[in-house]
């Protein structure tokens, strides 16, 4: 996997190689693992295994300064104590370029909730790495949307109630969730692997032992959201691949709303749910890590979005509503995902891969009692769901299995599942469906243009503001970027 991987966090090593690397630093016995491998390259140099570390002095060190240089003037102006220590921790660590100082900014970090405006910023996820562990770099600096926020405090203030009363066996939940927090946040600016494609929700930090004692730290990313459902209405999409009315009325009527509950759940309460047994590797699962903890997250939403609770709860106005989130999960995951793959191609990236494992296994355990069906209509392919209930209880049956594997890092039944049900594309249907897309002349993908921001200043040089303006296009933006913020060498080793 390592040797044929296109990234380019390892050069000249093998899987086994790499594993045997990090197996040998890791103490089965210590409680507060740091990630490691996280933040270097690993190379064979002389025939010698050895991290090249990013950090100030390091590889990639040229953009690092920088990251400290304006690191160091946001600490200037922190809007608190909480917040300036936070990013004085995150200089360290990009100094010293030790996984301890990053597992200490993350518990600040995660600690730091009054603050109005918060940012993400690191080595962060390693869904690039085939085993998992090294992370790209990303940025997003925020501030919280006040009143969107309400929305997220009553599932995260109800965390316990969710966690106690999930499917999943009793060994496997927590007994005290801890700081679940979630806001709803508002994007100002998108840098590194979140630019121009970003994700609509956030939940760090990443370490398994930081989220079960300090807890973590839970956002949807509003601005985001609302783009693309507006984006989405009347663009034809769901009119060519909508079963019949019944549905497209559903949709029309919850979806935004079960939509941005889904990710609320997925990110505040699934990722944060369950526990692992004592002694079990959170690294075990290797190259299926990623793909069975979104399976995990997404799961939890999922089983929750159809809960009485929500509506008892004020969150959803009707018990049908969560009929329009399962309509549109399995649609996406049984088909309509796959424009975003090349004809021949298999599903690849962890997301997609979890979103059709779920939708793939529910639609064969249901297949007897033809659950969910895909049926034919004018020689075209249609996702039926004829028992909605059913669907949720095998949800609930799959997100328990799921996280027993979780739990006991059983590697051999999540590559069974992965493998089994996520990755194979049925290619009648794809042709199909590619075909189909093809004539609404819609982008498979989304991406994002930043605002442009201008300091305004006095006579003396003083800020004085800031001004906010949306008349760059992309195209115009990636080149201004390039031109201004290219610090690194072509070559860097
Ligand atoms: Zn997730």
């Amino acid at each position: 996997l390592v040797l044929t991987s296109a990234c380019n966090y390892y050069d000249g090593v093998t899987q086994k190689e790499a594993e045997s690397f990090y197996n040998e630093m890791k103490d089965p016995n210590d409680e507060t693992p740091v990630s490691y491998g996280l933040n270097s390259r690993l190379v064979k140099e002389n025939g010698k295994l050895q991290e090249k570390t990013w950090k100030v002095g390091g590889l990639y060190t040229q953009a690092i300064e920088k990251i400290v240089y304006w690191l160091k003037k946001a600490e200037g102006v922190a809007e608190n104590e909480a917040q300036k220590a936070v990013i004085t921790k995150l200089i360290q660590f990009y100094e010293t370029g030790n996984l301890k100082d990053f597992d200490e900014y993350a518990i600040l970090w995660v600690k730091d909730l009054d603050s109005r405006i918060d940012f993400v910023n690191g080595f962060t996820e390693s869904y690039g790495d085939p085993l998992g562990m090294k992370a790209s770099w990303e940025s997003l600096v925020n501030f919280k949307d006040l009143e969107s926020t309400h929305r997220t405090e009553i599932i995260s203030s109800n965390a316990q109630w969710f966690e106690d009363h999930s499917p999943v066996d009793k060994s496997f939940k927590k007994e005290k969730v801890k700081g679940v927090s979630a806001k709803v946040i508002t994007a100002a600016i998108l840098a590194g692997d979140l630019y121009p494609a970003t994700a609509i929700g956030i939940n760090l930090p990443n370490a398994n032992w930081i989220r079960a004692h300090h807890g973590s730290k839970s956002v949807t990313i509003g601005n985001i959201t609302d783009a693309y459902n507006k984006a989405a209405h009347g663009n034809g999409f769901n009119e060519e691949f909508v079963y019949s009315d019944a549905e497209i009325q559903l949709i029309d009527a919850y979806s935004d709303l079960t939509d941005e509950l889904h990710t609320d759940l997925h990110e505040c309460l699934g990722h944060g749910s369950g526990k692992l047994l004592p002694g079990v590797d959170p690294d075990a699962l290797k190259a299926y890590g990623s793909t069975i903890e979104e399976a995990r997250a997404d799961l939890f939403g999922l089983y929750y979005v159809a809960d009485p609770k929500l509506v008892e709860l004020g969150l959803l106005s009707s018990p049908d509503a969560y009929k329009a989130q399962y309509y549109t999960y399995l649609m996406n995951g049984l088909m309509t995902q796959l424009v975003r793959i090349e004809p021949g191609n298999t599903v690849e990236e962890a997301h997609m891969r979890n979103r059709q494992l779920i939708a793939r296994w529910v639609f064969e355990q249901g297949a007897a009692d033809k659950v969910v069906e895909l049926v034919k209509k004018d020689g075209k392919t249609y996702v039926v769901i004829n028992d909605y209930q059913k669907v949720r209880e095998l949800f609930g049956e799959l997100l328990a299995e799921i996280q027993r594997i979780k739990s006991t890092g059983d590697f051999e039944g999540a590559r069974s599942l992965v493998e089994n049900y996520a990755v194979k594309v049925d290619p009648a249907l794809h042709a199909e469906v590619l075909e189909r897309y093809k004539k609404l002349n819609l982008a498979p993908y989304k991406g994002f243009v930043n605002p442009k921001y201008e300091l305004m200043t006095d006579e003396n040089g003083n800020v004085t503001d800031v001004t906010v303006s949306y008349d760059e296009g992309y195209v115009e933006q990636m080149m201004r970027y390039s031109t201004d913020y290219s610090p690194l060498p072509s070559i860097n080793n």
